[in-house]
């Protein structure tokens, strides 16, 4: 699954939970029954918001048992019945709420051997966007599933854990003017059973986990294409379905380059890619049907920004990774989650590498990276494999964890064993487990067989052990040959927890070093304490132990390391380099263990700066600096440096796009003038946004796509009531999903409170869907200005807006978005709002925020002073 906003929490009240769960572990499913196959029919009223179930699922018993135990939940049982040993029993259904689970017991023992069970059953279609659920557009009701971790078990009662692999059978009866998508092929489509409905029946899916079924049932129509012999479809409601045109494009040749990467070939016969309306998350990797919210897929070819064109590359690239790791192989359980996300995360920038190198996917995996290591210096993070055994749990372990870090992990290990030998592992265990599930142990077994490197002794040391490691690196001549002296420790942001943290770390780190004098080699450095020989007999003037930007850890260089290292970075270092070397710096000064000034300085030295992820990088700081570090009366001068520093680069590069621009020139732009504006509060951007937007507004005049955002962005944050009226118009009117969101993302960056207030009513409004709440909130939090009324408006219409808020996994993107206050005062008062108003799925994310609110508080009472005497220096 890809997260955008990320996906919603469970139904259990909580305060019920409290009286009535019984312990965590016991909602695992006893091993003693595997299913085999199912056969599956629905009959779908999308009026009534219903259906009719009607299901049989062959399956064998280990022993003989009158109790079988699966999970169904919101499921009326209407008749069940049991077939074993040549009798057939009546079997009474007793549900358990609280597991999600259903008994169903019969009065003779069903003997071991195979047997099948057949329910009869009906279900709702639900408002929550998980399960089997309802959507709607233009006046129409769709049903569609979204089963990933555990709601399987809404639209039909399940062996509902990843391990119980079987094969799945479907067919539905649905309105003749409706069509159905579904994982395998359609087979026949016959009228009836009744007058103005129609049977379709699909083809039988390999063995696979019951969360990866999909259905979407609706009038949707589909642009059609192939390659390497697959039929690719991009389906969508008709009157966006001309939108799909760049996602058809980049799927056949997503799968080009995985059929030629993967020893497999892509084993699911046909791909549907299907967009719907209301989507809780980015996109859904369902065997042979990925799922997707309409703007992460559908954008005017003519017209589309490059980061959309590459949102819909990357998450489709991510999805379809996931038909080999995930659907074909599979985790064995939850815990092994990252097996799953983390090597999508790092395969999704392989192909997009491969057919788009101005893309710079090198540059976009360094800052997963550092996104990765900024959560894993906190107290509050967890380890890659951590214990997770309720649907809550398991909803809360698809984070940055899972994600990035399980990305960063999959990257340090290729650039150590080098990307040949590297994907020769990948097969290996893709070949050894297809159709089945896998684990951690399974996955380093197989890249060690493969490479003879010992994986199997670094790979656990990041994926069990909690954290970041800091490498303190200092250079040795005076004895003997050339060596670094290398002592490691678990880095935190929060200098007391470096104190306090219990243990000895033991990483065992690839370093891959290239001197003043020499070319990278690797090597493998582990304990807290190593010297490390280079390989050059003459003392070099610095070494730097993370070419190529493939390490997991943290970097603090000796002060003299630093410095010889400084002349040769625009000339010895490439973008990823650079970028790591900026996002350590930036660590060192949030630990408090370098100054804020000594990050300006180095900031100061990147005014040349033209890759746009480095940029980015850099840009994102020196927004924090602004607004947490400077005060009334050092703003100004800050201000001003800042336009001093980025304003050439905006001359040069302008509002306007050029015909010459690369991709990433495109990209820079934008965040070159958000940058201005945030940071340097440049008075004539602010003029030229808004009289830009107003021309592109009233259609008199375009702006490039890519740039659009952010000049509406600028415009807004200095616009009034009536610019606030044409972009809700304009977002409301636009014919694409990604310029709908342009602007109504934009609503969030007004300052005026009566303006703030406005965009914050719209958002209780049935014209906001939920699924785009906790984005749209999220947009108000960010901006200085608007977040205290922000967070008083949300707490005051919480009965309102809450559902709203946490339904599309809403729960962790508003958790993590508060983590934007650095105020004692907001930080209590967030946590008591939460102490009665649960997020299940969000209490780590949520412990997170608060340790962020706190680190950044420290920050601002340690470093404000810093950031005023070096401005005074300037
Ligand atoms: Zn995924």
């Amino acid at each position: 699954m890809r997260l955008l906003g990320r996906r919603g929490l469970r139904a259990l009240p909580w305060i019920l939970c409290l009286l009535a769960c019984t312990p965590a572990g016991a909602q695992r499913l006893p091993t003693t029954v595997t299913p085999q196959h199912y056969d599956l029919a629905f009959d779908v009223d999308l009026d009534a918001a219903r259906f009719q179930g009607d299901e049989t699922i062959k399956i064998s018993l280990a022993e003989p048992s009158r109790r079988i135990v699966l999970h169904a939940t919101d499921i009326q049982f209407r008749e069940v019945t049991i077939s074993g040993g040549g009798l057939e029993q009546k079997a009474t259904a007793v549900l358990n709420a609280a597991t999600q689970t259903a008994a169903l017991t019969v009065s003779r023992a069903v003997p071991a051997g195979a047997a099948d069970i057949h329910i009869r059953y009906s279900g709702i279609l639900n408002d929550q966007l998980r399960g089997f659920y309802l959507s709607k557009a233009n006046g129409r009701s769709y049903a569609v599933t979204q089963f990933e971790s555990t709601d399987a078990r809404r639209a039909f009662p399940s062996f509902d854990e990843p391990a119980f692999k079987a094969t799945f059978s479907l067919a539905l009866t649905i309105d003749e003017r409706d069509t159905a998508i579904a994982n395998g092929r359609l087979l026949s489509d016959t009228p009836g059973p009744r007058p103005g409905r129609h049977t379709l029946t699909f083809s039988e899916t390999p063995k696979m986990s019951s969360y990866l079924v999909a259905m979407a049932v609706g009038d949707f129509k589909c642009l059609e294409g192939s390659s390497e012999s697959v039929p690719i479809r991009i389906c969508a409601t008709p009157d966006k379905v001309e939108l799909g045109r760049i996602a058809l494009e980049a799927a056949e040749r997503i799968l080009t380059f995985y059929n030629g990467y993967y020893t497999i070939k892509y084993p699911f016969k046909k791909l549907d890619v299907v967009a719907v309306p209301d989507f809780a998350a980015g996109a859904m990797e369902n065997t042979a049907a990925i799922f997707y919210r309409e703007a992460d897929l559908l954008a005017d070819s003519k017209s589309a920004a490059v980061s959309n064109v590459q949102r819909i590359w990357s998450v489709l690239a991510h999805e379809m990774a996931h038909q080999w790791f995930g659907d074909l192989v599979t985790m064995k359980w939850w815990d092994d989650l990252w097996l799953n996300e983390g090597f999508a995360t790092w395969m999704e920038k392989r192909p997009l590498a491969a057919a788009k190198p101005e893309w710079k996917m090198d540059v976009e995996a360094g800052l997963d990276t550092q996104k990765a290591m900024n959560l894993d210096s906190l107290a509050s993070t967890r380890a890659i494999h951590s214990t997770v055994e309720t649907p809550a749990e398991i909803e809360g372990s698809f984070d940055t964890i899972a994600y990035e870090k399980g990305a960063a992990v999959m990257r340090m290990i290729e650039g150590y064993l080098g990307d040949e030998v590297f994907r020769n592992g990948v097969n290996v265990y893709l070949e050894h487990h297809a159709y089945g599930n896998a684990t951690s142990e399974d996955f380093w077994t197989a890249i060690t067989s493969a490479s003879g490197k010992p994986i199997d002794r670094i790979l656990p040391t990041f994926v069990n052990q909690v954290g970041v490691p800091l490498l303190n690196v200092g250079l040795r001549c005076d004895e003997g040959p050339p060596q670094l002296t290398v002592t490691t420790e678990r880095f935190f942001t929060d200098p007391a927890m470096a104190k306090v943290a219990r243990g000895t770390p033991n990483w065992q780190v690839p370093l891959c070093i290239k001197t003043s004098d020499s070319a990278a080699h690797c090597d493998v450095s582990g304990g807290p304490l190593a010297n490390v020989p280079l390989a050059t007999a003459t003392c070099p003037r610095w070494a730097f132990v993370n070419t190529g930007a493939y390490g997991y850890f943290r970097t603090a260089y000796t002060p003299a390391l630093l410095r010889a290292m400084a002349p040769d970075i625009a000339s010895r270092f490439t973008e990823p380099e650079r970028l790591t070397i900026i996002g350590d710096e930036w660590a060192l000064v949030r630990a408090g263990r370098h100054s804020v000034a000594d990050y300006l300085t180095l900031a100061a030295g990147f005014t040349k700066e033209h890759s746009s992820g480095v940029f980015e990088e850099l840009s994102s700081r020196l927004t924090f600096i602004h607004d947490y570090l400077t005060t009334n009366a050092t703003r100004p001068k800050y201000e001003q440096w800042v336009r001093s520093l980025v304003g050439p680069l905006y001359r040069e590069l302008g509002i306007n796009a050029s015909p010459a621009d690369d991709d990433d020139t495109l990209a820079l732009r934008a965040d070159v003038i958000r940058t201005l504006d945030l940071s340097g509060n440049d008075p004539a951007l602010a003029t030229e946004a808004r009289a830009a937007l107003s021309q592109l507004l009233s259609g008199k005049a375009p702006i490039d796509a890519s740039a659009a955002a952010a000049v509406a962005g600028v415009a807004a944050r200095h616009g009034n009531q009536e610019l606030f009226d044409r972009l809700l118009a304009a977002a409301q009117h636009a014919t694409s999903p990604s310029e709908r969101n342009r602007y109504l993302f934009a609503l969030g960056a007004f300052e005026d409170p009566t303006v703030v207030d406005r965009g914050l009513n719209f958002a209780t409004t049935a014209d906001l869907r939920s699924q785009d709440t906790s984005l749209y909130v999220r947009a108000f939090l960010n901006n200085p200005a608007a977040r205290d009324r922000t967070w008083a408006f949300v707490k005051q219409h919480w009965p309102v807006l809450g559902p709203k808020l946490t339904i599309a996994g809403g729960d962790l993107t508003l958790a993590e978005a508060l983590g934007s206050f650095c105020d004692a005062r907001s930080r209590d008062d967030i946590r008591e709002f939460f102490r009665t108003h649960k997020l299940p799925a969000a209490s780590r994310a949520l412990d997170q925020t608060i340790e962020r609110i706190n680190n950044c508080v420290a920050m601002k009472s340690g470093q404000s002073d810093a950031v005023a005497t070096w401005l005074e220096t300037r």
